[in-house]
């Protein structure tokens, strides 16, 4: 077989990942860099050769026909840059045009990882088959993504669906975005930690303090760790609602690390849902666990490859795959 490749690049602020992804979604090669995320943009961008070095130097890769990009945010897909948070030395940096010239001129299509999250699911994972959804990861940040009327919704600059940003309390905590009381200051990992420790939840032996940790603990009935989750479970579900009553979603998808969890998140999740989304138009909304995993991003960045390559997103994105 020929041209039935896309190539995918996951950028966030710990790593950089590639492979070529064939059309049923199957990653066949991967590579994969540490972000030096602290470094100068230049040394980043080797990072990211290095990673398109080891695709370009495959022997499959003469059947890729595009690239595609999920990176971390805010980036802007229109002007081709991307400037995220946890990588400093990229403001305004020209990424698309540089990975257009590593790899000879093919088209390259940027997105959000959010937005890449959701191409995932709508693709290969629990929003296959859905009209209108949200999909969210909840991890060290909040992001979000939209299908709408069977397309992935990017928004103009590759952003839209950013949950993370819209605030659910109205006179809450600073963001580091510049807004106040975001869901992300709320549902993050951090801020479960954060807030569980503030109430008196002490980790164990290990010393570990992630929102991992205060999951498990959460798991075994801890109140402060259960309270936590709760807590983050509420914000996501106002935010949740909000999307709901704006754009008609039958269903959000939640994914991230954070959702690993489980069911302490989750059952809180779906209560607080109930609580928000209670007109006739909204109150069916469910909520189910993401299904890509830890290659959504990579996914996703094909995804967008075959819907930007192409210019058909409901032809592949919304496709079944073969
Ligand atoms: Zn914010």
């Amino acid at each position: 077989m020929r041209n039935d490749l896309v190539a995918a690049l996951d950028i966030g602020g710990t790593k950089i990942a590639g492979a070529l992804v064939d059309g049923g979604g199957r990653l066949l090669l991967r590579a994969r860099r540490s972000t030096p995320a602290q470094e100068d943009a230049e040394t980043v961008m080797a990072a990211v050769d290095a990673v398109l070095g080891e695709l370009t130097g495959s022997l499959p890769w003469t059947r890729v026909t595009a690239v595609g990009i999920g990176s971390a945010g805010p980036v802007d897909a229109s002007a081709g840059t991307v400037s995220p948070v946890n990588v400093p030395g990229w403001r305004d940096f020209p990424l698309v045009p540089r990975v257009a010239r590593s790899v000879g001129g093919l088209p390259v299509t940027l997105v959000g990882d959010g937005v890449a999250m959701a191409a995932a699911e709508h693709w290969q994972g629990a929003a296959r088959g859905c009209r209108n959804a949200l999909c969210l990861v909840v991890s060290t940040g909040v992001g979000g993504g939209l299908v709408l009327d069977g397309r992935v919704h990017a928004g103009p600059t590759g952003n839209a669906g950013h949950i993370g940003h819209i605030s659910v309390d109205l006179d809450g905590e600073p963001c580091p975005c510049g807004g106040r009381g975001c869901v992300e200051r709320t549902a993050s990992g951090p801020s479960i930690a954060r807030r569980a420790l503030a109430n008196g939840w002490r980790p164990g032996p290990d010393g570990d303090t992630s929102a991992a940790a205060v999951a498990a603990a959460a798991h075994r009935g801890d109140p402060v760790a259960v309270a936590s989750f709760e807590r983050a479970a509420q914000a996501l579900a106002a935010g949740i609602a909000a999307t709901a009553a704006l754009v008609e979603i039958e269903t959000a998808v939640v994914g991230g690390g954070v959702s690993r969890a489980g069911e302490v998140l989750f059952a809180p999740l779906r209560r607080h849902l109930r609580e928000y989304a209670t007109l006739s138009f909204v109150r069916d909304t469910t909520v189910v666990p993401a299904l890509t995993g830890t290659d959504a991003g990579l996914v996703g960045a094909a995804a967008a490859a075959r819907l930007g390559g192409r210019g058909t997103a409901e032809a592949v994105v919304g496709g079944r795959p073969s």
